[in-house]
């Protein structure tokens, strides 16, 4: 089935699920591969959450884009009514996404930040907008409206129901949302965030439930100011792992305003757990194109982040000074080991104790093994 919307097929977290989603049917006889040499909180997530779909539920949900519909729905078929928008499948996060919003916007279009991105509206996505057949098969006409004939729309939309009733939780199962992303796709002027509750219930799960909001929500802010910031060169970020770098980057924004005294002001153990939950949410597929980093290496984007802050003391840098110094920190970042430090530069430097040196030569002959 093919859809014409490809753009909201590609979104945050969407390539990457539909990576890890692939690999965790072709490999549910062989889960280990999951737990070397590199682990990803996300994908062992991902397996935990499908481990009770059979084979055939669990192929449906995917050939059908059931991870793609309440999105698709919020932002293409929903009459759009901000004030009604509320985050977690109960409410639960509405004011601390709105709260951090509005300090976010009051942080980056201060003369001195300069990252003044316009208004940005705020939706959430929830599965229980599937439960209503009408919305379903208006989405469902939307995005395949090319390929029904005797199988009718209709059809679709019994199986699809029928199909999620037989999830746990039925539409409330995180994987239909399990996405947040940034976007302009409804038109030039209508740039939007738009948050899953299944994102939400990834973070609680992982026991980072306090401040993941706050990062969820600033790490899609983050790339209305790449945006902002790229302007004239967005055609040409397709090459090889721009995905990586526009992750990362995303990152070391978000950690940067949310420690900053004049932004989330966030004490050290907050911004403690941003960093589990910019680890959480990496990648273990080095190789592909599409990687947005490994867990390591988007939790030491935090930490740059965070530390830019720090040093900032009463002052508060222009995005693009924010940018520049990313650009000098990313220029190295295949150098970094799993403590974001630079073992093949700085093991001389140490002068120090023999697990250190076994520590940094170990990571060494890895990078030169990967490399
Ligand atoms: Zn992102």
């Amino acid at each position: 089935m093919k859809s014409e919307h490809e753009l909201i097929l590609q979104t945050e977290i969407g390539e990457k699920f539909n990576r890890e989603i692939k690999a965790l049917m072709a490999s549910r006889e062989e889960s280990s591969i999951f737990r070397t040499p590199c682990t990803s909180p996300s994908a062992m997530w991902l397996q935990e959450q499908t481990k009770s779909l059979s084979d055939e539920d669990l192929s449906n949900f995917f050939d059908w884009y059931l991870h793609v519909l309440p999105f698709a729905y919020k932002l293409y078929v929903e009459d759009n009514e901000y004030d009604d928008e509320y985050f977690g499948v109960n409410g639960e996060y509405t004011d601390e996404i709105q709260s951090i919003h509005r300090r976010t916007e009051d942080f980056w279009t201060d003369s001195r930040a300069e990252g003044d991105v316009g208004e940005i509206s705020l939706f959430s996505a929830h599965g229980s907008d599937l439960a209503d057949r009408e919305k379903l098969i208006q989405t469902l006409e939307l995005l395949f409206d090319d390929s029904f004939d005797e199988y009718s729309v209709e059809d679709l939309a019994d199986d699809i129901q029928e199909l999620i009733e037989r999830l746990p939780g039925r539409y409330d199962y995180p994987l239909l949302t399990f996405n947040a992303f940034a976007t302009d796709a409804m038109g030039p002027d209508e740039a939007s965030i738009i948050i899953g509750d299944g994102y939400f219930q990834f973070q609680k799960d992982s026991g980072v439930e306090s401040e993941g909001p706050e990062y969820a929500h600033t790490h899609e802010y983050s790339h209305h100011l790449q945006f902002l910031l790229q302007a004239d060169e967005l055609n040409d970020k397709v090459s090889d792992q721009s995905a990586k770098k526009q992750e990362l980057m995303a990152d070391a924004f978000s950690a940067y305003f949310l420690a900053h005294d004049s932004g989330g002001d966030m004490t050290s153990e907050e911004i403690s757990n941003v960093n589990t939950i910019a680890y959480s949410v990496g990648d273990c597929e080095i190789t592909n194109d599409s990687h947005h980093g490994t867990p390591s290496q988007r939790k030491c984007a935090t930490i740059w982040g965070s530390s830019l802050a720090d040093s900032d003391s009463g002052r508060t840098l222009k995005l693009q000074d924010v940018a520049n110094q990313f650009e000098t920190w990313y220029a190295k970042i295949d150098e970094m080991d799993d403590s974001c430090d630079y073992p093949t530069q700085s093991s001389s430097a140490r002068s120090g104790s023999l697990s250190t040196w076994l520590v940094t030569t170990a990571a060494a002959s890895v990078t030169a093994i990967l490399f």
